[in-house]
C-alpha cells in the first residue's frame, strides 16, 4: 500500500491521479489532498478518499471548505504553510505534484526535503530550479519520477540502457492547435481558440503554453534537469498524431521509442507505480487505422518561444526563471484579453533581455528573479 499526497488535486493531473488511486484501492491510499480553489470538487475528493488533510490557497476558501465538509474528520489547512505540511505529512510516501506553475516549487522542495517520492507533473519546479531540486533529490535518495508524458517516454526509454551510450532525446511535439495556422492569421487568435488543444484535455495555462509551443520549451528545460543532459542534446521534433511520446538515440544507430495512445492517464499511472505497470484499462493505438506517423522540425519563426527556451536553458543560472515568470504573466495577461496571442513571446524575450543572469543562483535568487521577472513582465503588458 502506498500513502500518497496529491498537490493540485482538482487539475486534469491530479483528478487523473485520484482516478487510477480509485480504481486500485489495494494499492493507493490518499493521505492529503491539495487544491488552490475549487472548494466543491474538493470537498467530494475528500467524502470519496477520506483524506487526513486537505489544503486550499486562502484562508476563505478554507472556510468555506469547512462548512461544506463539517461533520468529516479532515484537517483543513490553507496557504504556503499548508502546502508544506501535505507535502511532508509523515503518513505520505509520495507526493503527486500537479500544482500548476511556480506554485509548486516550494512544496516539491519540501516533500524532497522530508524524503518523499515525487511524481513529478510540475514541469515549472524543474525550470525554475532544477539544479537545486535534482541535487537535493540526490541528496536525500529520493526518486522523482516523471508524469509529464514525453518525460515518462524518455525515461522509460533510458531505462536498462548506459546513460554514456546515449546519443540524443528526441522530443515530440503535438504542434498545437496552431500548427497548420499560417503566422498572417496569428494575431486574431483568441484565448477561446487556443484553449481548444487538439489532443490532449489539459487545463488553460498548459493550454496556451502548448499552443504558443512554451510548453516544449518548457518541457526541454525539464528533460535537461531529469536527464541530466545539454540542451544540445536534446532536439524538438513536430509529431501531430502524439502517438510516439518520445524517443531517444543511441551511439549504435538504435533509436528507442515509447508510444501510447494520446491519455495521461498512462504516465501518471506509470510513476504511481513504477516500477510495476497498472492495467488501467487503456487501449492501444489503433495502427491499422492510423496508418502513418510523421515527424517534422518545428517552424521557430512562427513558435519563437521555443528558441527563447533552448536560449534560457542554454545559459541556466536564473534566466531559465525568468522565463517561466514573465510567461505566466504574459499568458495570464492573454487569458484576459489584455495583450494579443503573438505578443506572449514578446513580453518573454523582452524581459529576458533586461535581466541580469546569476550563474549559480541560491533558492533565494531564484525566488527574487522570479518576482522581479513579474513586475517586469507586467510593465511590458502595461507600457
Ligand atoms: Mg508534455
Amino acid at each position: 500500500m502506498k500513502s500518497l499526497s496529491i498537490l493540485g488535486s482538482t487539475g486534469s493531473i491530479g483528478t487523473n491521479a485520484l482516478k487510477i488511486a480509485g480504481m486500485f484501492t489495494d494499492k493507493f491510499r490518499i493521505k492529503a489532498l491539495a487544491a488552490k480553489n475549487n472548494v466543491l470538487m474538493l470537498a467530494q475528493q475528500i467524502k470519496k478518499f477520506s483524506p487526513d488533510i486537505a489544503v486550499v490557497f486562502d484562508e476563505q476558501s478554507a472556510m468555506d471548505l469547512k462548512r461544506i465538509t463539517s461533520g468529516i474528520d479532515v484537517e483543513i489547512l490553507y496557504g504556503d504553510e499548508g502546502y508544506k505540511v501535505a507535502a511532508s505529512y509523515d503518513q505520505v510516501d509520495m507526493v503527486v505534484a500537479a500544482m500548476v506553475g511556480s506554485a509548486g516549487l516550494l512544496p516539491v522542495l519540501a516533500a524532497i526535503e522530508a524524503g518523499k517520492d515525487i511524481a513529478l507533473a510540475n514541469k515549472e519546479t524543474l525550470v525554475m530550479a532544477g539544479d537545486i531540486v535534482i541535487k537535493s533529490a540526490e541528496k536525500k535518495g529520493v526518486k522523482i519520477l516523471p508524469v509529464d508524458s514525453e518525460h515518462s517516454a524518455i525515461f522509460q526509454c533510458l531505462s536498462g540502457q548506459r546513460k554514456e551510450d546515449m546519443d540524443k532525446i528526441l522530443l515530440t511535439a503535438s504542434g498545437g492547435p496552431f500548427l497548420n495556422l499560417p503566422s498572417s492569421g496569428f494575431d486574431k487568435i483568441k484565448p477561446e481558440d487556443a484553449i481548444n488543444h487538439p489532443v490532449w484535455q489539459m487545463g488553460k495555462k498548459i493550454s496556451i503554453d502548448s499552443a504558443t509551443m512554451m510548453n516544449k520549451g518548457l518541457e526541454v528545460i525539464e528533460a535537461k534537469h531529469l536527464f541530466e543532459v545539454s540542451v544540445d542534446d536534446i532536439e524538438v521534433l513536430i509529431h501531430p498524431q502524439s502517438i510516439v511520446h518520445s524517443m531517444v538515440s543511441f551511439k549504435d544507430g538504435t533509436v528507442i521509442a515509447q508510444m501510447g495512445i494520446p491519455d495521461m492517464k498512462g504516465a501518471i499511472a506509470y510513476a504511481m507505480s513504477y516500477p510495476k505497470r497498472l492495467p488501467i484499462g487503456q487501449s492501444f493505438p489503433d495502427f491499422n487505422s492510423i496508418g502513418s506517423l510523421s515527424f517534422k522540425k518545428p517552424d521557430t519563426e512562427k513558435f519563437p518561444c521555443i528558441d527563447l527556451a533552448f536560449y534560457a536553458g542554454k545559459t541556466g543560472g536564473t534566466l531559465p526563471a525568468v522565463m517561466n515568470a514573465s510567461n505566466e504573466i504574459a499568458v495570464e495577461a492573454f487569458l484576459n484579453r489584455k495583450i494579443s496571442f503573438t505578443y506572449i513571446p514578446e513580453v518573454i524575450r523582452k524581459t529576458m533581455e533586461k535581466h541580469f543572469v546569476i550563474a549559480n543562483p541560491m533558492l533565494s535568487d531564484i525566488l527574487e528573479a522570479d518576482l522581479w521577472a513579474r513586475s517586469i513582465a507586467a510593465e511590458q503588458i502595461s507600457g
